[in-house]
C-alpha cells in the first residue's frame, strides 16, 4: 500500500479509507506483507483434517494452535487477504488488567490466560510476534472516578505523580497506573503467524456447506468444494453460509481511530483516553464506538473530534498532522461475550464469533480451548459462558 499522505489535522478530510487505511501494514517487512496474501486463489490439498474459515486473529491463532496440537493437516481460508477485517484495523492493545472495570470475570480471565499465552508465542515462535510489553495510565474523568473497583495491579495515583509521567497534559488529573501490559500490530502478528501454517489459501470464500446425519461433509467456496476433517469457523460475525443451521445473533460497532505525524512529546505508554505512541514518536488516538454507523467510510467529523480531544488533552498535539485515518466493525453479540462453541447439532464442527473489543487480545486464550476441545474432547470450564445458544430465548 502507497504510504497515506501526511494531511493537516484540521482540514479537509475526504475519501474513503477502512481498515486499508491503517498504520500496520506500513509497518511490515516485504516478506510479512506477502505472508498476508499466501496461496491466493488455490486450495493446496481439499481434503484437510482441519479447515479453519476466516484469517483474522481468530482464525489464524487457531490454525496454528490446531497445527501444534497435532490435529493432523490443517487449512486456512480466508476471503481476502488474512487481517482484512477487524484484526487489520484494530489498536492492538492487549490490556486485560484495565478491563476489570468493565468486563465480567470470566472474560477477563480469558483475557488475562491469554496475555500469558500471547508472552509465550512471542518466547516460542522464532523472531516473536512483536510483542511490545508497555504500562497503562488510564486519566480519572474525575476525581476518585477509579476508586471505587480497583483490580488487584493497579497503582492509585495523585495528580503530581501523574504529572511526572504525563508532563505534557492540559491539566492536573489523577490517574491509576497498571504496569507490564502490552500491545501488538495486529498485522504483523498475524503475517508471523501464518508464515508458520501448513497450509493458506487466500482470496477464497466459503459460501455453502452440506450437512449429513449431523456431521458436515463438504464447504463449497470460490476456488471449489473441501471435505474436511473437522471445522472452525472464525468468521468475525458468525458465518452466514447456505446449508448451515446456524442462527446467532450479532452485530458489528464501527470504530475510527487515527494516527498522527511523530509528536514532539514522549508518553510512557498507553495514556487512556488519549493516545498510545508509536515506536517512531507517532500518536494512536481514537477507537470510538461509532454505534448504528454501517457506512464503511471513514468519516472527517468523528476524525476531527478524535483529533479535537487528543489536543485538548495533550497541548502540544496542536498542529501535529494525521499521517493514518481508517475505521473498522467490531464483532459483537448482545452480550458482549464471544461464542466459543461446537456448532449446535453438529459434531465436528466449532465456531468462535463475537470477540467486540478484545479480539486480538483474546484470541490465543480463544484458540488453545478450541484446539483443547477438538484434540481431547475437553470443552471449556465455563462452557455456558461461551455458548453459542445462550442467546435462543432472546430469538425465540
Ligand atoms: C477501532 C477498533 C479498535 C480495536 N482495538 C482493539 C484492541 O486494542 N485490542 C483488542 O484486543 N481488540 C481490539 N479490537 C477488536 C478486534 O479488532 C476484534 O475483536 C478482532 O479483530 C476480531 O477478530 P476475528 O478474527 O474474530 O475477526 P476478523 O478480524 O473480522 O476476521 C474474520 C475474517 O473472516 C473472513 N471471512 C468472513 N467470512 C468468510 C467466509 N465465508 N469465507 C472466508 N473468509 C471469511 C473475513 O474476511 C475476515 O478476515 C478493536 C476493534 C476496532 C474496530
Amino acid at each position: 500500500m502507497a504510504v497515506n499522505s501526511v494531511l493537516p489535522a484540521h482540514g479537509d478530510i475526504t475519501g474513503i479509507m477502512t481498515v486499508d487505511g491503517a498504520v500496520w501494514r506500513d509497518q511490515l517487512t516485504a516478506a510479512e506483507r506477502a505472508a498476508l496474501g499466501r496461496g491466493h486463489g488455490s486450495i493446496p490439498d481439499p481434503r484437510p483434517d482441519i479447515l479453519v474459515v476466516g484469517g483474522g486473529i481468530m482464525g489464524v491463532t487457531t490454525a496454528a494452535a490446531c497445527a501444534e496440537a497435532g490435529l493432523g493437516s490443517v487449512l486456512l481460508i480466508e476471503t481476502g487477504r488474512l487481517g482484512t477485517g477487524a484484526t487489520g484495523g484494530a489498536s492492538g492493545l492487549l490490556i486485560p488488567e484495565p478491563h476489570r472495570w468493565s468486563d465480567p470475570e470470566p472474560l477477563v480471565d480469558l483475557e488475562q490466560a491469554s496475555l500469558e499465552r500471547w508472552r509465550e508465542l512471542e518466547q516460542r515462535l522464532p523472531g516473536g510476534l512483536g510483542l511490545v510489553d508497555i504500562d497503562w495510565i488510564g486519566l480519572a474523568p474525575h476525581p476518585g472516578g477509579f476508586a471505587a473497583h480497583q483490580p488487584p495491579a493497579v497503582e492509585w495515583l495523585a495528580p503530581a505523580q501523574v504529572e511526572r509521567l504525563v508532563p505534557n497534559l492540559a491539566r492536573p488529573m489523577e490517574g491509576a497506573l497498571i504496569r507490564h501490559q502490552a500491545r501488538v500490530n495486529p498485522l504483523r502478528a498475524v503475517a508471523r503467524l501464518a508464515a508458520g501454517l501448513p497450509g493458506v489459501a487466500t482470496g477464497v470464500a466459503a459460501t455453502a456447506v452440506t450437512v449429513r446425519g449431523g456431521r458436515l461433509m463438504t464447504v463449497t467456496t470460490s476456488a471449489g468444494d473441501i471435505t474436511p476433517g473437522i471445522v472452525v469457523f472464525a468468521t468475525g460475525q458468525p458465518p452466514v453460509l447456505d446449508g448451515l443451521p446456524l442462527s446467532i445473533p450479532s452485530d458489528r460497532v464501527k470504530g475510527h481511530l487515527l494516527v498522527t505525524e511523530a509528536a514532539p512529546v514522549r508518553l510512557p505508554g498507553i495514556v487512556a483516553p488519549v493516545a498510545t505512541q508509536l515506536e517512531d514518536g507517532r500518536l494512536l488516538a481514537g477507537g470510538t464506538f461509532d454505534v448504528g454507523d454501517e457506512d464503511p467510510a471513514v468519516q472527517p467529523d468523528v476524525i476531527k473530534s478524535i483529533m479535537d480531544g487528543l489536543v485538548a488533552a495533550l497541548p502540544a498535539a496542536k498542529g501535529l498532522g494525521i499521517a493514518y485515518q481508517w475505521c473498522c466493525f467490531r464483532p459483537r453479540h448482545p452480550d458482549r461475550r464471544p461464542v466459543i462453541d461446537r456448532v449446535p447439532g453438529l459434531d465436528n464442527a466449532w465456531l468462535t464469533s463475537g470477540h467486540f473489543r478484545t479480539g486480538i487480545l483474546n484470541a490465543p486464550a480463544t484458540a488453545s480451548v478450541l484446539a483443547r476441545w477438538i484434540s481431547a474432547g475437553q470443552p471449556p470450564a465455563e462452557p455456558g459462558t461461551w455458548s453459542a445458544t445462550r442467546f435462543s430465548r432472546l430469538v425465540g
